[in-house]
């Protein structure tokens, strides 16, 4: 028997199927936006719709934008002969907030797990290979420390090494199998900065 109204259920559920929203955070959140000005929830939803409609890929990075190009690729500042190889748009993140890598990046959207039976065709591959037709000095590969990381690094190092472009790999005290994300800034900067070649 529902305790609630439709509504208020439908509310709970759709919001229960967001990431890390368990049912009790899914309840805590939809009686909050229940009473929220009317205001702010059309804001929240506008904001919401807006996102997913105009966010798309950079078209050089393939991170995910509003522009044709993101603003790390755009910038005048940012070294585009050093590629940062991520397996998502959050490792990209969690490099930008150390605010000392100023390079450019190239996020894959996925790793390559043969026992999930994603290939190299199955994720943004190609395109990184096709960007190092440019002036490229270094491909730093920053794939998490996962058994699909480390297949994607030999991967991209195998490919990408007869091209005489350095190609290094951050240094491992990643933890093993740690999402990037959640490691702190310090422990990337030391990664980064203890990258060796491959
Ligand atoms: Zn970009």
């Amino acid at each position: 028997m529902d305790y609630f109204s439709t509504q208020i259920s439908n509310l709970i559920e759709e919001l229960s199927k967001l990431p890390g929203v368990g049912s009790k955070s899914a309840q805590r959140l939809a009686f909050h936006i229940i009473n929220m000005p009317m205001d702010s929830v059309s804001h929240l939803s506008q904001t919401i719709l807006l996102a997913r409609q105009n966010v798309k890929y950079c078209k050089q990075c393939f991170t995910l934008t509003d522009q044709e190009l993101c603003p790390i690729c755009g910038s005048p500042k940012r070294d585009q002969s050093t590629i940062m190889v991520v397996e998502n748009t959050r490792d990209l993140a969690a490099y930008e907030k150390t605010g000392r890598y100023e390079g450019v990046y190239h996020v894959l959207h996925g790793a390559i797990s043969p026992a999930l039976g994603i290939g190299p065709n199955d994720i943004r591959l190609k395109e990184l290979i096709s960007r190092l037709q440019g002036d490229v000095k270094e491909l730093i590969i920053a794939t998490n420390s996962s058994l699909e990381g480390e297949t994607t690094a030999m991967y991209i190092s195998k490919l990408v090494k007869p091209t005489g472009i350095k190609v290094t790999r951050i240094a491992s005290g990643v933890p093993v199998g740690g999402d990037l994300e959640y490691i702190d800034e310090v422990t990337l900067l030391r990664a980064l900065e203890g990258r060796v070649e491959l």
